[in-house]
């Protein structure tokens, strides 16, 4: 909550990130991670970790989106009063829902309902997945902390690391719901997760697709009705989002609904030629 109203987005100028602290708290949090899971047994919360560094599997950056733009947020707060004065003001009169979402990188979460999220029904199972269920759950919901816990500042990272990853896990069901699949139409229908980088789809707007349900396996992708193929998303501001957060089944649901939008012929395949003739295959 702090670092969000410490200043508002944009800016690109810190990008250091202070590698100690972020493994100090990845460690905790897998650590934490590991013990409620042993401890959860099986059922939804059969979450293995992997990795020893939180999001380390996208290559080369093993630190967590969430401190890289917190340090951010710091940062300019220290350094640039000017403009957190103006860019801060909006930032605490938003929800942290519509605050998280207008981070850079978070392009492709839609809004959830905050119905959706106070219903207890929606989130069944999320908390043995997810450390620090109660206070990541009451980040997202503005809510003050019911147990008046003091947090040090470590504490209150991962809170806030647990939140967003609540949060994803919130939003990969939300959007296989009638509203959350018109909040994505919304999306969608600006191409604002892209569009196919493949010419012969004449730049067919994509959606976005997990390659795996289970939370840090793999990126977010992209995937193009038209030749039914999936791409990295175009932009790297993607490169940290979790391909959990949108699920295997989102667009394919999403074009079961929506049949109207699903494009109705194929554009044929790109034919390499040599002199005008096909090349043969031997
Ligand atoms: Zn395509």
């Amino acid at each position: 909550m702090q670092s969000r109203r410490g200043g508002g987005g944009g800016g690109s100028k810190s990008e250091m990130i202070n590698n100690n602290k972020t493994k100090q708290i990845n460690d905790a949090l897998d650590k934490h991670l590991e013990r409620s899971s042993s401890r959860g047994g099986g059922g939804a919360g059969g979450l293995v970790l992997k990795d020893n560094d939180r999001f380390s599997m996208f290559s080369g950056n093993g630190n967590g989106k969430a401190l890289l733009q917190k340090k951010k947020l710091v940062e300019e707060s220290e350094t640039d009063s000017e403009e957190s004065d103006v860019s801060g003001s909006d930032g605490v009169d938003s929800s942290w829902i519509s605050w998280f979402c207008n981070l850079r990188g978070n392009e492709f979460l839609c809004e959830v309902d905050e119905d959706y999220i106070q219903d207890d029904f929606n989130l069944c199972g999320l908390g043995s997945q997810v450390p620090y269920y109660d206070h990541a759950l009451d980040l997202i919901l503005d809510l003050e902390s019911s147990a008046g816990d003091v947090f040090t500042e470590e504490q209150h990272d991962l809170v806030e690391t647990a939140a967003e990853m609540l949060y994803g896990l919130i939003h990969v069901r939300y959007i296989l719901t009638t509203k959350g699949q018109a909040a994505m139409l919304e999306k969608y229908k600006n191409a604002e997760f892209g569009r196919c980088p493949r010419v012969c789809c004449s730049g067919q707007p994509c959606l976005p697709v997990g390659q795996s349900d289970i939370p840090r396996q793999s990126t977010v992708k992209i995937y193009c009705p038209k030749c039914e193929d999936i791409y990295a998303p175009q932009s790297r501001n993607q490169d940290n989002l979790d391909g959990a957060y949108f699920g295997t089944t989102f667009p394919h649901l999403f074009l079961m609904t929506y049949g109207h939008l699903k494009p109705q012929k194929r554009l044929p395949s790109y034919i390499p030629r040599v002199f005008g003739f096909k090349v043969h295959k031997p």
